[in-house]
This record gives structure tokens, sequence and C-alpha cells, in this order.
């Protein structure tokens, strides 16, 4: 399913947004200030964000500007007030891919959600869809892998495993932080399982798994992809 964070501070329009997004088959989270919606995005991973400007504790702006420092790619659309057309200029320089100027319709909110999702879940050769790590090469968008030119055989579950240490490449992920976004809230699924995934996923992308320099063991921590 499709997972949209929404962050926003005022409950109705929090309210109204997720009921029709939801209708549509979204997946909504939703944060209600801003550092809380900062935390949100750099634990788990969304399709989407939608960010008001005006906050508490952190302006959507500056959400969006942690987030990218730390190399987060979802699709960003800004959520303005009226006259706030300097911010507009910013929002976009700042790497989001759209804005909508409050108040807006909700036809408008979900042709542009739809818009931004497909520009960015549909694009062949977007760069949130490929992964390059020496002779591996991992398409996200057909879930196809090749190493050395030659196919490459990965179950659904290790290739969404692979996309979120991804997302959050160069950063440590933890095990609970993959089991919540990879497997949901299986409770069959324990942390001994991560691992034996992890290890799976060694053999077939490192050049020596024994000693794996792509996914690498943060002790006590989690993982960490170098890329
Ligand atoms: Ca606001």
């Amino acid at each position: 399913m499709t997972k949209i964070l929404l962050v926003e501070d005022e409950p109705k329009m929090q309210q109204v947004i997720k009921d029709n997004l939801e209708l549509e088959g979204y997946d909504v989270a939703l944060a209600g200030d801003g550092k809380t919606g900062l935390k949100d995005i750099l634990e788990n991973s969304y399709s989407l964000i939608l960010l008001d400007v005006m906050l508490p504790e952190m302006s959507g702006f500056d959400v969006c500007r942690k987030a990218r420092e730390k190399g987060i790619v979802t699709p960003v659309i800004f959520l303005t007030a009226k006259g706030e057309e300097i911010d507009k200029v910013l929002g976009l320089e700042l790497g989001a891919d759209d804005y909508i100027t409050k108040p807006f319709g909700v036809r408008e909110l979900l042709a542009r959600t739809k818009a931004v999702l497909r520009r960015t879940e549909g694009s062949a050769s977007g760069p949130a869809e490929k992964l390059t790590l020496g002779s591996v090469e991992i398409d996200f968008r057909t879930y196809t892998a090749s190493r050395d030119g030659v196919a490459l055989p990965m179950t659904p579950k290790e290739f969404e495993l692979l996309k979120f240490l991804w997302q959050h490449r160069n950063q440590v992920v933890s095990r609970d932080q993959l089991l919540t976004n990879v497997w949901g809230y299986d409770e069959t699924i324990s942390t001994r399982t991560i691992d034996n995934f992890i290890l799976r996923l060694r053999q077939k992308i490192e050049k020596n798994p024994a000693k794996p320099q792509r996914i690498i063991t943060i002790h006590g921590l989690g993982y960490k992809l170098i890329a």
C-alpha cells in the first residue's frame, strides 16, 4: 500500500486530508508538528510527504531541508497558506516536488498527489528507482536484479529490505525499524529473521559475504548500507 505522511498541525485539516486520502486507498500517517514529522521521515519509509509550512517546533521548510541533508529522497508537497509567495519559491528550491496553496479543494489535492506519485514511482530512469553497487544492479521499479550482467534472483521481501536500507543509505537502521517498515507488525517475525535476511542479501550482493562492505553491522544498533 502507498504510504503517505501528513505533517499538519490543524486537527480539522488533518482529518479532512487523511479521510480523503484513505478513501483513495492510501495509507496515511500523521504528525502534528515539525519535529515529530522529521523523526517520522527519518525512521520510516513513505512514498510521499505532505508538509505544512507553518508548524509548531520546526517549520516545514526546515523539516524538508533536514530530511534532504540526511539523504531522504521521498517526494514532498508543501501545503502553504495564501500569500506565502516567496515561501513557495523557497520551498521548491529546498527540493520539494510541488506545493498547494490553502485553502485548496480535495480534488486538487488528490490530483497533485497522484501526479507526484506517478512521476516518482513510474519513471523508468528516475534516480530513486535504481541502485548500483559495484557489479550489482537493482531496479526497484521492475523488481529485477543482476550481477555482472547475469540475472540475480531475489525475493520480493529481499527487494523491500534492500530498498529500505537504500532509502536510508549511509545511516544506521535498527532491526526494529526494519521490522516495522519492511514486515509491518507481523508478530511471527523476530529480529533473528531479519539477521537471516541480511545474511542472504550479503551472499547476493557482497563480493565477499564473510567480510561485508556494503551492508555492514553496526554492533548493538543495527545495519548500515554503504552506497
Ligand atoms: Ca499550520
